[in-house]
């Protein structure tokens, strides 16, 4: 379909072409999710044949028959749980044997590390892991603090366990919990990626825990340079966005969550996999001394140590969890906006286009942070990753896949902008990207239009909007029925699914656009980040800040489009 358009491209407008252009590039954050091994006929490879590593299903335990997801159609709003106000103010009690909040202001540009003291009662890991690449293996440890800050009382903490889901190539075994010095025998969900951990006492209201894991993480090595590895190893790159054990969102009532507020929600096809707190974090990991380690974090320190091998450190500010990727032929280049630093990661064959994609994202990052709200962080790293043609965002972090810079390296811009966006609208503001998936992907590919029409004299962002709008149209034209195509399930394909939770809420939102005008669309926008940084939010929250300024029939309508569900039988 690309080719055909491309080889008829004189006949349309230009900003046409573009816009063409632009929805071949939106499959971002999240395509392709088939076990590549199994689509391309190469042989699956084995985990890791390294004792106490086994498969997920020898090490099994009896399911837990608590674990009950809560499926509700249409969820009643909840409060954000994870940074309650009156609970901001002062914590009177720090974890124990944790280093000093000013720790983590490394990873913060100087205006900003002032904002720690308020962030004192936010979970800390402190993470090392040794990776070895010739056993497709990686041994980790990490001591967790996590305060209780919500109401209820907790008798079990629950943890995520993403690196053991179908759609990665990893498999992760817990080889000891323990629990404020007690050892615990975790309960796992049937697929593995629940750890329930049971306390001996339960966790009062603004009282800490101390969790301990150590762990086996086995992942297999692809050798197909189009495959797509959201966590795992191809070629030369290792890849692993979710290697440790990650502590569940409790948010009660929301959806996807178990009757105790903790979110068991099962990963279906389609969606980005991190829902994570705001957490603080130190990392350490050490690997053969030829590869590049790239983390999500501020690098702290680095040293050789013994057999070959070398030491590197991370500290973070507050963010959605950690990325280790590392890779023996990274080159790496870099570039200063008011005070970030920005670097891209990349093979020396791609290196015209990697520098391309750090000036754009310099481009959109400087742009952003002026916008909207500044962006408070020292570092954003740019990741040639192995991802086929797409990318994907983490905090601090965008990989992008090394297939796009040598199949289209003139076309980047759309997928950069996209993730840059991503930086405040999903990782600075998070939400449910199961549930909510439309929340985050209207606005982040809203945002390249926005962008576009302020940067850019000869874009014209009206047209650009009621071509995907025609877009929409056309698709859901070839939907039989009278129900509409946006509410149908299963989805056909991923074409399906990124028009019903990326293209129609940002048609609906920029219709929004267009009514309130930039600048007071700006102004909502720039309201519902201060209020909603670093905190965890619902349909309804970015509906309230228009709330009074539009139409209440869009708002309904795009407040539908954003609440949409990914999961089956919502
Ligand atoms: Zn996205």
């Amino acid at each position: 379909m690309l080719k055909r358009v491309i080889s008829s491209s004189h006949r349309i407008p230009k900003w046409a072409v573009r816009s063409i252009v632009a929805v071949v590039t939106v499959l971002a954050c999240g395509v392709l999710e088939t076990a590549p091994w199994r689509e391309s006929g190469v042989a699956a490879p084995a985990v890791a044949q390294v004792s106490p590593v086994s498969t997920r299903v020898a090490s099994l335990p009896t399911p837990t028959p608590t674990l009950v997801v809560v499926a509700t159609k249409r969820p009643t709003p909840v409060p954000v749980d994870d940074m309650p106000a009156k609970d901001v103010a002062v914590v009177e009690q720090e974890p124990v044997g944790f280093p000093p909040l000013s720790t983590y202001s490394e990873s913060l540009r100087p205006e900003f590390q002032s904002i720690l003291p308020n962030l004192s009662h936010l979970t800390r890991y402190d993470m090392s892991v040794e990776i070895f690449p010739a056993r497709r293996m990686l041994k980790g440890t990490a001591v967790i603090a996590l305060r209780n800050n919500s109401a209820m009382v907790w008798p079990s903490i629950v943890f995520r366990l993403p690196a053991n889901h179908p759609r990665l190539n990893t498999d992760m075994q817990l080889e000891r919990v323990v629990v404020d010095g007690l050892s615990v025998q975790p309960v796992l969900s049937p697929s593995a990626t629940v750890a329930t951990i049971p306390l001996a006492s339960p966790l009062q209201p603004g009282n800490w825990a101390r969790v301990e894991f150590t762990w086996f993480l086995g992942y297999e090595h692809l050798s197909d340079e189009g495959a797509y590895v959201r966590n795992g190893a191809n070629q030369d790159m290792i890849n692993l966005p979710h290697f440790y054990p990650e502590l569940a969102v409790h948010a009660p009532g929301a959806p996807g969550t178990d009757a105790m507020g903790w979110w068991i929600q099962e990963i279906p096809q389609h969606t980005d996999i991190r829902f994570h707190e705001t957490v603080l974090m130190t990392v350490e990991a050490v690997a053969p001394s030829e590869y590049v380690l790239v983390g999500s974090g501020a690098p702290v320190h680095e040293e050789t140590v013994a057999h070959g091998r070398k030491r590197q450190q991370w500290v973070t500010g507050p963010v959605r969890g950690f990325v280790l990727q590392a890779s023996p032929l990274y080159r790496v280049s870099s570039k200063n906006v008011d005070g970030i630093r920005i670097q891209s990661f990349y093979h020396a064959e791609d290196e015209s286009v990697a520098l391309r994609v750090l000036d754009q994202a310099a481009q959109a990052l400087g742009f952003f942070s002026k916008t909207w709200i500044p962006y408070p962080y020292a570092h954003l790293n740019i990741v040639a990753s192995p991802l086929a043609e797409t990318a994907m965002e983490y905090s601090n972090l965008i990989q992008m896949g090394v297939m796009r810079y040598r199949s289209q390296p003139w076309n980047t811009a759309f997928l950069v902008v996209h993730e840059v966006a991503h930086q405040w609208i999903y990782l600075l503001v998070h939400n449910d990207p199961v549930n909510h998936p439309g929340l985050d992907e209207g606005l982040a590919d809203l945002s390249y239009v926005y962008m576009m029409e302020t940067v850019d004299q000869n874009f014209n962002g009206v047209r650009h909007l009621g071509y995907w709008q025609r877009l929409n149209e056309d698709f859901g034209s070839r939907f039989p029925g009278d129900s509409p195509w946006w509410l149908a399930h299963p989805y056909h394909d991923f074409r399906h699914y990124h028009a019903t939770h990326y293209r129609r809420p940002a048609v609906l939102l920029g219709e929004i656009w267009a009514y309130t005008g930039h600048e007071a669309f700006t102004d909502k926008l720039r309201h519902y980040m201060g209020q909603y940084q670093f905190r965890i939010t619902t349909p309804e929250h970015l509906i309230g800040v228009f709330q009074g300024s539009v139409p209440q029939e869009r708002l309904t309508e795009l407040e539908e489009a954003i609440g949409i569900s990914a999961a089956p039988g919502s």
